[in-house]
């Protein structure tokens, strides 16, 4: 049973959120502190991250379970649908980002999106790619199994859906994939996700990339297009 840890300040919403999710099999523990929070974050799989506490910033608690080495799933609630604070809590590593109000079903449909990416297959019946490898000589190995992904033998401390950006993009080096490829492949159907997050996404994927060592142009963007793996082959042969 997946455990849900709710911080949220406004009792009102935190209690209809646990219903909700209590009624669909989760376990959920509620913290209407960022201190309350820490006590709990190591047993969570999932948090519901409101960003205005009494004590503090939801970001703060993100960046601590992190220098704590606890990687739970991250959905970040905001009162304010403010494109800085999306993109700062998809920088900082959170796995989605949902404006208030929402439905309490909605968020549990979105809470099973989250995990069921998190959660890699037992065993993959449709490998996406075709080892765990790309077949280029790409300084940039991923395995879909154990969900590490490494630059020249460094391992990236990616988030959930970098990870699963990487693993698509790796799949055919020098190929471009739209922003909605990359959409359907990351997150599925049924989400509203915009093009904005993908390149939010892909901006901390490249960072943390270029930190590893890597040249920035590794993950290139296609204007107008999307994103594709540069080749040295594919960079060779396309006139600048
Ligand atoms: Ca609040």
């Amino acid at each position: 049973m997946s455990n849900v840890l709710i911080v949220e300040d406004e009792p009102a919403i935190a209690e209809s959120l646990a219903f909700a999710l209590r009624r669909d099999g989760f376990s959920v523990d509620i913290a209407d502190t960022l201190a309350a929070a820490n006590g709990k974050l190591a047993q969570a799989d999932l948090v519901l991250l409101d960003l205005m506490l009494p004590d503090g910033s939801g970001f703060d608690l993100i960046q601590q379970a992190r220098r704590s080495g606890a990687h739970p799933a991250i959905i970040v609630l905001s009162s304010r649908d403010e494109e800085a604070d999306r993109v700062a809590a998809l920088e900082t590593g959170a796995d989605d980002y949902v404006t208030k109000p929402f439905s309490p079903r909605e968020m549990v449909a979105r809470v099973r999106a989250v995990l069921r990416r998190a959660q890699p297959p037992d065993a993959p019946a449709v490998p996406r790619a075709t080892g765990s490898t790309p077949p280029m000589a790409l300084p940039i190995s991923v395995d879909e199994v154990t969900r590490r992904a490494s630059f020249d033998n460094r391992v990236l401390d990616l988030t959930r859906v970098e990870f699963d950006l990487l693993a698509c993009l790796v799949t055919e080096p020098g190929r471009v994939f739209t922003r909605s490829q990359l959409i359907d492949q990351v997150w599925g159907d049924g989400f509203a996700i915009t093009d904005r997050t993908v390149d939010s996404h892909v901006k901390g994927l490249r960072k943390k990339v270029v930190e590893a060592g890597g040249d920035p142009n590794l993950i290139e963007t296609v204007r107008g297009v999307g994103y594709r793996i540069a080749t040295s082959a594919a960079s060779e042969g396309g006139r600048t």
